[in-house]
């Protein structure tokens, strides 16, 4: 076999492009908020992070070009030969707005978990994850040389069954998603912290799909269930609610010091931009300030996950931020979004190997900057192109 073979053999991206309905790489040509022009079309948008809508905030947008012009472009180093006084003033901003010792920022949230992860987890070491934890998360376990172990999606008796079969003396972390990304399942930390304390094992939170959302200041996860004392290390991106790129962990001082010096992803590779840091120094602020916009944020969430349910609809059943309509089989899933598509509505499908096969999704996420027009013109349109697909009764 020649190595190219697999390339030259790729058909089921060609397919979905023959079939009218490839749903990836569509060029976005406007501003990014809820409603975009996406390959000379305008949809509303169902299917981006951008959940306080700061991507295109005046206020966020003027902090990144200020920062330009003060620093330049790029930093063209790692953090380690190129800090500079505005990445130390976001971590000194996060530690402080997540009641932390340190922070740390890394130049991706994906870079954020492999380096934390793989550096923490040694050769004695356990590293504990759901099975549903995010694909970086995954990743960091490949490169990590401890033990790798995964309980059953939000299963607090798997999870316990692999604790108590460890040795006591193990080092042991648990990484879970604060709100899972495709269905917005909700990690049960109430149970979680107790069998953490129960076996000695560290937490992790990867807090992308909350921190800025959820919880009455947008500190995610652990203070939803007013638990953030009882997680170790809370992870989170810019390139969700803080609508930037980039990512960090806030945790105690020895920690931070010790992924900072051992960390891979966050030696060998260069800072975060200066626009980048500036603007989520400048959507903290809003975030911090504006609690009105995560208000609005749920209003949004509540109201769709309502008109999607009473539409008839197999949506996921549960508070987090992301709405999973299920669908089932792949294909058909293509062509419900390419239906909505049509109808001017942007989803995401989500497909094998992000969810098992025959577990095909529409995943849906709403902005604080919707409004009820694009959510009921939203509803209408899921509503024909369900009834022609038959996911609904006609
Ligand atoms: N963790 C989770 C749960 C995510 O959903 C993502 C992004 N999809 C990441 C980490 C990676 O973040 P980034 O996009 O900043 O690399």
């Amino acid at each position: 076999m020649h190595l190219f073979d697999k390339c030259y053999g790729f058909q089921s991206a060609k397919m979905l492009k023959s079939l009218g309905c490839y749903p990836y790489f569509g060029p976005i040509e406007s501003e990014l908020d809820a409603k975009v022009v996406i390959a000379g079309k305008e949809v509303i948008m169902l299917g981006s992070n951008n959940y306080l809508g700061l991507a295109n905030h005046p206020q966020v947008k003027e902090a990144s070009m200020k920062a330009t012009n003060k620093y330049g472009v790029g930093c063209t180093s790692s953090r380690l030969l190129a800090t500079l006084d505005l990445h130390l003033k976001l971590e000194k901003e996060l530690a402080r707005f997540l009641d932390r010792e340190a922070a740390l920022v890394f130049s991706t949230g994906f870079q954020t978990n492999l380096g934390t992860i793989s550096s923490l987890v040694g050769r004695h070491d356990v590293l504990i994850m759901d099975r549903e934890v995010h694909a970086s998360i995954v990743d960091s376990s490949r490169l990590s040389y401890g033990k790798i172990i995964k309980f059953r999606h939000n299963d607090l008796e798997d999870l316990e069954k692999t604790l108590s079969s460890l040795p006591a003396q193990k080092g042991k972390l648990i990484v879970v998603d604060g709100v899972y990304s495709v269905t917005g399942d909700i990690a049960n930390l109430p149970e979680i912290t107790k069998l953490c304390e129960k076996y000695k094992a560290s937490l992790m939170v990867d807090d992308a799909h909350a921190l800025g959302i959820l919880g009455k200041w947008g500190r995610g996860t652990g203070e939803y269930f007013g638990l953030e004392k009882k997680i170790d290390i809370v992870m989170g991106t810019f390139s969700k609610a803080f609508a930037s790129t980039g990512g960090f962990i806030a945790a105690d001082e020895a920690i931070i010091e010790f992924v900072k010096h051992h960390g891979r992803a966050f030696i060998f590779s260069a800072s975060i931009p200066p626009a980048s840091t500036a603007s989520a120094l400048a959507a903290l602020k809003i975030i911090e300030k504006e609690s009105e916009r995560r208000e609005q944020f749920w209003a949004n969430t509540r109201k769709m996950k309502k008109g999607l349910s009473e539409l008839g609809f197999d949506i996921s059943r549960n508070e987090g931020s992301v709405i999973a309509l299920f669908v089932g089989e792949e294909q058909k899933t293509f062509r419900f979004w390419k239906a909505l598509f049509d109808e001017g509505v942007f989803t995401n499908p989500i497909v094998t190997p992000a969810v098992p096969p025959g577990e095909s999704l529409l995943r849906i996420s709403c902005m604080a900057t919707h409004t009820e027009a694009d959510l009921d013109r939203a509803l209408e349109a899921f509503e024909r192109a369900g009834k022609k697909l038959e996911i609904i009764n006609g």
